[in-house]
């Protein structure tokens, strides 16, 4: 992205050509990551774009390719989650993010692939078929913001936006080589995110080196009062420099290396540490007794949120409707058997049962209580380490259709991403090996609330000297 901004200056390449170039190369692809193309609309943002260059304009982020993922509201634009029942709308207005990097000048090429209302880990439960991972296309390029990971990794765009519930934007940066931020809660805005588990989301940027990464958290960071979560709170802007890593403490949980992680992963992994060592940094271990519930805490309070949030889909006030029904009870009960899948209708149905009266202590109130405990734990680990180091998913990139029929293992495999939204801490994952098969594979930190400048600034020193974030698909 940095590079192109420079070569948009110094080598005479063009903004509109560039964009031209890429539009052709998102409509031939084979790997399925737009749900929307809009050829129109980045055509007149790069023409804009050129002027600025040509005026003089130094903004780093003119002309830049963005992709956008598919709940992330934009005028104009269909906005469908992957859903059948959004299939037909078109928001009236740009989410507070897009607003930001369109007034920095960004090209916003489409909307990419995801899984349905962003809940799954590999696309397959999109209303247009899953998208393929561009290392190896019988591979799922994990979810639910594959769309954007796969087309950052493919080229078919500079940097993109995902959303990251339990991990969504740090597992498909895992499985695609690229490099993936999920923001403090209440750091980047929530308006015009389609919600769903609304205590959790958070949108964040996707690109292939943690320097691209910071400049597009930089662009969609800070405060929106029309989000009533956003933090309105002076913080460091981030810094893209190296760090000195000297004396700074990694925290490993001994439990995010324990039973079902795959030793090519462990591996990596492992070796990532070594490097961050090399370059200074000291390691300790970090206890963090609860995590192991965090599983089972996320399905309960992500799928009853959702099962709040997507109540307002009825067929009368968003998209799609059900025309042939006798009268409204069965209109509404129409719209919503075909318009949803079978992955949101579990979670609707899970989340209903968690909230129903005589159940809520049992499920809801007792999942938040453990998800205050799991909020202390880090507390308390951050007293001995300024970040926590570990794997960003148990396995490699899996066969696209492999998990389909066998959601709980599916679920599983989210263990080491979802605490950080529990605890609504910033999370990084950055790319730090290959299998012996050639997939990519990723290592994730942690920092405590509003750490983003340490993360991202670690994560800049780590690439400045490893080439994972370099390899090309
Ligand atoms: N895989 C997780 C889930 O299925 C995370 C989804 C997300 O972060 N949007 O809920």
């Amino acid at each position: 992205m940095l590079e192109i901004a420079r070569r948009f200056r110094r080598d005479g390449l063009n903004p509109v050509e560039h964009v031209r170039h890429i539009l052709k190369e998102a409509h031939d692809d084979k790997l399925n990551v737009f749900i929307s193309i809009d050829d129109e609309g980045a055509l007149a943002s790069a023409e804009k774009a050129e002027q600025r260059i040509r005026n003089g304009d130094e903004g780093t982020l003119l002309g830049i390719p963005i992709a956008v993922k598919d709940n992330i509201c934009t005028k104009g634009i269909r906005t469908t989650c992957a859903s059948n029942i959004l299939s037909n709308f078109v928001p009236p207005y740009d989410a507070h993010v897009v607003e930001r990097l369109k007034q920095r000048g960004c090209v916003i090429i489409g909307k990419t692939n995801m899984d349905e209302f962003a809940m799954g880990s590999t696309t397959a439960t999109s209303n247009i078929g899953p998208s393929r991972n561009p290392w190896n296309i019988d591979k799922t390029p994990g979810g639910s913001s594959g769309g954007s990971a796969a087309a950052v990794a493919a080229g078919l765009c500079a940097g993109a936006l995902g959303s990251d519930t339990g991990g969504s934007i740090r597992q498909p940066a895992s499985f695609c080589g690229v490099t993936g931020l999920k923001p403090t809660y209440g750091s980047v805005s929530r308006f015009g995110l389609v919600a769903f588990a609304s205590s959790l989301d958070q949108i964040g940027p996707i690109a292939r080196t943690a320097m691209d990464v910071a400049v597009l958290y930089d662009a969609i960071k800070g405060y929106d009062p029309k989000d009533s979560t956003s933090v309105n709170k002076d913080y460091k802007v981030t810094s893209l420099d190296e760090l000195d890593l000297k004396g700074l403490k990694i925290g490993i949980p001994p439990m995010f290396f324990g039973e079902g992680l795959n030793h090519e992963v462990e591996k990596a992994v492992r070796e990532g540490i070594s490097i961050f060592k090399e370059l200074g940094a000291e390691v300790v271990e970090v206890k963090l007794p609860h995590i192991k519930y965090g599983v089972a805490v996320y399905y309960i309070v992500a799928t009853a949120e959702a099962s709040s949030n997507l109540a307002r889909y009825d067929g009368v006030r968003y998209g799609w409707r059900e025309e042939n029904s006798r009268d409204l009870v069965d209109m509404y009960a129409s719209t919503r058997s075909r318009g949803f899948n079978d992955e949101v209708k579990r979670r609707i149905m899970l989340g209903t049962y968690a909230l129903s009266a005589g159940y809520y202590d049992q499920y809801y109130e007792k999942a938040s209580r453990v998800r205050t405990l799991i909020i202390e734990d880090f507390k308390e680990a951050f007293k001995a380490c300024d970040i926590i180091a570990g794997p960003t998913t148990p396995t490699p990139p899996f066969g696209i259709y492999d998990m389909l029929d066998d959601p709980l293992s599916l679920y599983l495999l989210d263990i080491y991403t979802v605490p950080a939204n529990l605890a609504g801490l910033p999370a990084l994952s950055i790319p730090c090996g290959f299998t012996t098969s050639g997939l990519p594979i990723g290592m994730q930190l942690m920092a405590p609330a509003f750490g983003e400048d340490l993360l991202l600034g670690a994560g800049i020193t780590f690439q400045a000297h490893t080439s994972f974030h370099e390899e090309r698909p």
